[in-house]
């Protein structure tokens, strides 16, 4: 992995109006789905963004595919500030950022054969008549695992089991030759027994396309040893980022400990006690004062409730946001 950063976020927030109050009220409600992000990726780096549904994960998505309009904050990626784009530029760009969806049986077409879908962002980038069409829609499937390509090319997606159908998402969007993947809940969907071959699969294309992956998930035991880092994400914020041996060894935000307990260990000596968070996620419309994670935090103290905590860092590559830390 290169140490080149190649993609920077800073200060990124989304608020969504939602509304009035009241039928007396002028003012609007506004949702903070993403509020005050800062991140940072490196070429062929897998980071791996976690959090529950609702944490603001998928809307990071969006506003990193152009596909929302960011209410601030400045994102550059290959030293260009692509916050802002026109239509023709973040179709562009979309050639570059790619995203692959949770669903493999709503993204795929069922009247297109495989080899027809493969080639669709071809077509839509107006580069359906390139001379080596044909060789990169083979080169995507077998990259994304389906081999012999020509045994896929004629079938369409209802022969085809849920993991193979991910993996003709993923070819879809490895014919672009992209630079980064953002996989969103990848493999929520799809059978325990398969969800590791699609994981692994993605970790092969960092090595072997160089491509940069985002992986957003709930399940913080899905990014097992695939992810370089993590970041944890709570009402759309970070709240700890580390490497991965960082954030899932020696965890230092109560919301992460909190996480990792709930991962299923599998030898029952090594099993520790769950911590079972109260409560839903704030509404984030009306984030808590403070910690914004105080209302659920097993270790919260008066001062909690009144002081936003800043990021503490821990080492050189983790930081967390606690008031606990503060030394
Ligand atoms: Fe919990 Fe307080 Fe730390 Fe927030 S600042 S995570 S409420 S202990």
């Amino acid at each position: 992995m290169s140490t080149e950063k190649f993609l920077e976020i800073r200060g990124l927030k989304k608020y969504f109006e939602a509304g009035r109050p009241s039928l007396f009220s002028r003012a609007t409600n506004l949702v903070h789905a993403v509020d005050g992000v800062s991140l940072t990726l490196r070429r062929s780096e897998v980071l791996a963004l976690v959090g529950e549904s609702g944490c603001g994960k998928s809307t990071m998505a969006l506003l990193l595919m152009g596909l929302e309009d960011p209410t601030e904050g400045t994102v550059i990626f290959e030293d260009r500030d692509i916050t802002h784009l026109n239509d023709g530029q973040r179709k562009d760009l979309r050639k570059k950022i790619q995203m692959v969806f949770q669903d493999p049986y709503e993204s795929l077409n069922p009247t297109q054969t495989i080899g027809e879908i493969v080639a669709e962002p071809l077509l839509v980038h107006g580069m359906a008549d390139t001379p080596d069409r044909d060789e990169r829609v083979k080169k995507a499937l077998e990259d994304a695992g389906l081999k012999p390509a020509d045994v896929y090319l004629g079938r369409y997606p209802h022969e085809l089991s849920g993991g193979q159908r991910q993996r003709v998402v993923i070819a879809a969007a490895l014919v672009l030759e992209p630079e980064i993947i953002i996989a969103d809940e990848p493999v929520s969907m799809l059978d325990v027994s398969i969800r590791a071959e699609v994981i692994n699969l993605l970790a092969d294309l960092r090595i072997k396309r160089q491509i940069a992956v985002i992986f957003i998930t709930h399940d913080l035991g899905s990014v097992g040893f695939f992810a370089d880092r993590v970041a944890v994400m709570y009402l759309g914020r970070i709240v700890e980022i580390g490497t991965m041996l960082e954030v899932l060894e020696s965890p230092q935000h109560p919301y992460t400990k909190a996480l990792i307990s709930v991962i299923p260990v599998p030898n029952p000596r090594l099993r520790h006690e769950r911590t079972i968070l109260q409560g839903e996620t704030p509404n984030p419309i009306d984030v808590p004062s403070g910690c914004r994670f105080h209302p659920r935090c097993p270790v919260a103290v008066d001062a909690c409730k009144a002081s936003d905590p800043p990021f503490i860092p821990l080492t050189k590559t983790h930081q967390a946001a606690c008031l606990l830390l503060v030394k």
